[in-house]
């Protein structure tokens, strides 16, 4: 039940598995990541604690590139299980998906999608918010990221990666918490504090239905009308 996700200079990976492993404390009964190597995303999950995943990847080292999303799970639609477990993608795997959070509405939504020839792998209310996007998208991630959330009832922290879009990472949320963060090397966003006070001691509360578009250098806030936001960082003086 945490989100990390990092783009930048880095492997990121390795800040993946550490992120995630600071959200521990929020329970979970799977873990997965993704990572965009050059070329493709990457997507390795399971069921299981982190130390699987970590094992699985060589402590991220089979999985290189520097944008990637990490995610554990605390099963609420479809039980723990390596497909149920995050991230999620889309047909071709272009557009891939961490969630916290209950799609209430998901039932509703997944039978549409369905019924346009979607097909779905997975049990969980998460999976529509990858066709979703992928169902929206036409060259503009902002846009539909902005149209799939007029449609998703319920709580969400995302984290987003769009193939053809290998520089910037995504992260929304409504009733699901979430953070972002500038590093020495780049941009990092997860559910808590505790996940990115290594890499950074200024981060943004974002706020409900707020979206967040970050490069390695520049981090951009709009709301759910595309409109552009101003936002001040908070400076965290404690430790964990
Ligand atoms: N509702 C989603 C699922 O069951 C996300 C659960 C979570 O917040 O970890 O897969």
């Amino acid at each position: 039940c945490g989100i990390v996700g990092y783009i930048g200079k880095e492997q990121a990976a390795s800040i993946l598995l550490d992120g995630l492993s600071k959200l521990e404390y929020r329970g979970y009964d799977s873990a997965g990541m993704a990572v965009y190597n050059g070329e493709d995303i990457e997507v390795v999950k399971s069921k299981g604690r982190l130390k699987v995943l970590s094992e699985l990847t060589h402590d991220g080292a089979t999985m290189p590139g520097t944008l990637g999303i990490g995610h554990t799970r605390w099963a609420t639609h479809g039980e723990p299980s390596d497909v149920n477990a995050h991230p999620h993608c889309n047909k071709d795997e272009s557009i891939v998906v961490v969630h916290n959070g209950i799609i209430e509405n998901y039932l509703k939504l997944k039978r549409k999608l369905e019924d346009k020839g979607y097909k779905f792998l997975s049990d969980t209310d998460t999976e529509v918010i990858a066709h979703l996007l992928d169902y929206y998208y036409t060259g503009n991630p902002l846009q539909a990221v902005t149209k799939v959330m007029h449609r998703m009832e319920g709580s969400y922290a995302l984290g987003i990666i769009f193939k053809d879009h290998p520089d910037e990472l995504y992260a929304v949320r409504k009733d699901s918490p979430l953070i972002v963060g500038h590093t020495k090397s780049g941009s990092i966003i997860a559910s808590d504090v505790p996940a990115v006070l290594k890499y950074t001691r200024d981060v943004f509360f974002i706020e409900n239905e707020e979206i967040v578009r970050m490069t390695d250098q520049t981090m951009e806030f709009f709301t759910v009308d595309e409109e552009p936001l101003e936002k001040k960082s908070t400076r965290i003086e404690w430790d964990v």
